[in-house]
């Protein structure tokens, strides 16, 4: 995130009413998230890049992501369920958005008059699908999963051979945009399965109609041209965590997350910090109680672990993660940068969510998309 970008606008959030209502401000870069979404786009020159805005945009808000992204020239929005469906395409109209999950039995009305795309993964969804087309006269555009070993969704082997054997029947209805498979291991450079799965999609390709292809997620578009087909599906690299963890990240950071003092104090042996009376004060110091929790999505799992920014000082987190409140030892900072009302930095340039992933031993996505729903989203560069 640009330097002076966080300086100068993110000051005036942090004074900002919105900001005084809660413990904590995530702040979100669009002008990162846009840069992030050009730069996947060029890496997959052929072909259009979507945007994978599930789970509430990993955490960051599908609307205002979405939003964003629409500006920049995105046009298609992959999202988990109708819900979120709903949501992205009320906020934009014109743009197609495609519902991971398909089309539960019931919903086909309404996804149908919501102008939705289903991603369909069974014969039988596409047989309702197409049903439901016979019932408004006119076709309905869906996406088709096939499933090259993930075993997740997507058309097994056994219905993908029915399909292929008779496809002007089980297509009937369907405006077809899309074959689309998703690979299992895109994030490990040296797993011969993700080359089965490209073996595999181009085998049922040479045996189906005539379609655009959608293969890649953010961590496929590393694995060059061959990969890329005709639309690709980047998340996580949009919202700044590492795509490609063979690599430097090359992704510019998206989010800073920063906790309101709340309290400070001196303390000195035998003093403990916190519940279970874990952190033991060793020598007489200052510790501060910072406004978020694991309620916020920051996990228990990192009680005694990783480091906050105050003033431009790193300063360690100490004793159990609280519901609300996290404690730092920040002894040494000198006392006119810590004030009372003041922030801390948790997540930022000192310490990215990839690195807070693995001091909790999760992944980056599980971090971004437990991001709780108290922070207050501050978005700038937008
Ligand atoms: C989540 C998802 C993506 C995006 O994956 P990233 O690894 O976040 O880029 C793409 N395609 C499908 C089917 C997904 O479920």
């Amino acid at each position: 995130m640009a330097a002076d970008r966080m300086t100068s606008e993110v000051a005036g959030l942090l004074d900002s009413p919105e900001a005084a209502r809660v413990g904590a401000v995530l702040v979100i870069d669009l002008a990162a998230l846009t840069a992030n979404w050009r730069d996947m786009a060029a890496r997959a020159p052929g072909a259009e890049c979507a945007a994978v805005v599930k789970a509430n945009g990993y955490g960051l808000g599908d609307v205002a992501v979405a939003s964003a992204l629409w500006k920049a020239g995105a046009r298609s929005f992959f999202v988990a369920d109708i819900e979120a469906g709903v949501r992205v395409k009320t906020a934009l109209p014109a743009s197609r958005t495609i519902v991971l999950h398909g089309v539960p039995a019931g919903t086909e009305a309404e996804l149908a008059a919501r102008d939705l795309v289903p991603v369909l993964s069974s014969l039988a969804e596409t047989e309702r699908w197409g049903a439901q087309a016979r019932l408004l006269g006119r076709k309905l555009p869906a996406f088709i999963h096939i499933d090259t070993g993930m075993n997740r969704l997507g058309l097994p082997p056994i219905e993908l051979d029915r399909l292929c054997n008779d496809p002007v029947n089980l297509l009937a209805g369907i405006d077809l945009q899309a074959w689309m498979s998703h690979l299992a291991c895109a994030d490990d450079p040296d797993n011969p399965f993700t080359a089965e799965q490209l073996r595999r999609v181009r085998m049922a390709l040479a045996r189906l109609p005539k379609a655009p292809v959608s293969l890649s997620n953010s961590g496929g578009i590393f694995h060059g041209a061959d990969y890329h087909f005709d639309l690709v599906r980047p998340g996580i690299a949009l919202y700044g965590a590492n795509p490609a963890p063979w690599l430097p990240n090359p992704m510019r950071p998206v989010i800073r997350l920063l906790a309101r003092i709340l309290q400070v104090r001196d303390v000195a042996p035998p003093d403990t910090v916190g519940y279970d009376a874990t952190h033991r004060i060793t020598a007489p110091g200052t510790v501060a109680a910072l406004g978020m929790g694991y309620a916020d999505g920051y996990p228990w799992a990192l009680a005694g672990k990783g480091m906050a920014m105050v003033g431009g000082y790193a300063v360690p987190l100490i004793g159990r993660v609280s519901m609300d409140l996290l404690t730092a030892d920040v002894t040494g900072v000198p006392e006119h940068l810590l004030q009372v009302g003041g922030w801390a930095d948790i997540i930022g340039p000192h310490r990215d969510v990839d690195q807070v992933a693995r001091e909790a031993g999760t992944i980056g996505y599980e971090i971004l998309t437990r991001l709780g729903s108290r922070y207050h989203r501050a978005y700038v560069g937008g």
